[in-house]
């Protein structure tokens, strides 16, 4: 009889762990389920955000291609500010970034104490716009063959999309003519810009070329770059275009094989890099 009694109370016992084992086991694989079911919410979410960010990424860059290739309206761009027809010498409606004109003002400000006069020439040009001074000069009729024609005009102009004068910072400054600034006049300028123009944070982008700039464009007294914004662009333009971006105008066919990036818009001024 005793020992009948504890078979049985031995019997309940395993069968109430047995339940409990069973319950436990239960309620960590439902755990586990549910957390599984986290890692997997988790996961997706982390997929969605990192897909925006990157479709955010990818819609930048190619404003900022746009941009930097000059394909926009600066008149239609709330960073871009009309040079004022009293400073303007282009003979056209012309624009640049807020910051570049500023600065140039200062800059113009402390000329005058100096006797000396500063006019803008010419500031930005869009891609529109080179690409009609490139067909123009393109379309004279010459000897050259088209490679040749392609390298003559690279002399002095620059292919569009791929002009400084695109990015709204960089301007001429009085003439855009080689001899003007051996005139008394153009070399009294230029000297007062050499001395006086990196204090506004300008830089004359193309300077003589040589050993420490052997290719790209000749020399540009009068052409200036606004560093604290150019600089910036300068380094996007080496990061994002590339030389099949570099399309879309007379002669085209002519980009490949010239390393227009690295021997034309990166071969500048060291000290404006
Ligand atoms: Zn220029």
């Amino acid at each position: 009889m005793c020992y009948c009694f504890q078979v049985i109370k031995l019997d309940l016992k395993y069968k109430v762990l047995l339940c409990i084992f069973i319950i436990l086991l239960l309620l960590t694989g439902i755990f586990l389920l549910m957390n599984l079911e986290t890692e997997r919410e988790k996961e997706i979410i982390y997929q969605q955000i990192l897909e925006k960010q990157q479709a955010l990424k990818k819609a930048w860059e190619a404003e900022e291609k746009n941009y930097l290739m000059g394909k926009f309206d600066p008149s239609a761009r709330g960073d871009f500010v009309p040079v004022p027809e009293e400073y303007n010498v282009s003979g056209y409606k012309t624009y640049l970034r807020k910051e570049t004109l500023e600065a140039f003002l200062k800059m113009r400000e402390a000329a005058s104490l100096s006797g000396v006069e500063l006019n803008i020439a010419s500031a930005t040009r869009n891609f529109n716009y080179q690409k009609k001074l490139w067909n123009d000069k393109w379309s004279i009729k010459d000897n050259f063959d088209g490679l040749e024609k392609f390298k003559e005009i690279l002399e002095w102009s620059a292919a569009p999309g791929t002009s400084r004068h695109h990015f709204g910072t960089d301007i001429d400054i009085n003439n855009v003519n080689p001899p003007y600034f051996d005139s008394q006049k153009g070399e009294k300028e230029y000297n007062w810009l050499v001395t006086n123009a990196s204090q506004f944070g300008f830089c004359q982008t193309y300077n003589l070329k040589g050993n420490n700039r052997p290719t790209g464009y000749n020399e540009e007294k009068w052409h200036w770059s606004y560093l604290p914004l150019a600089r910036n662009f300068t380094q996007e333009y080496k990061d994002l275009i590339t030389e099949e971006d570099i399309k879309g105008f007379l002669g085209d066919e002519y980009v490949a094989g010239q390393n227009l990036i690295n021997n034309y818009v990166l071969s500048i001024n060291s000290e404006c890099l």
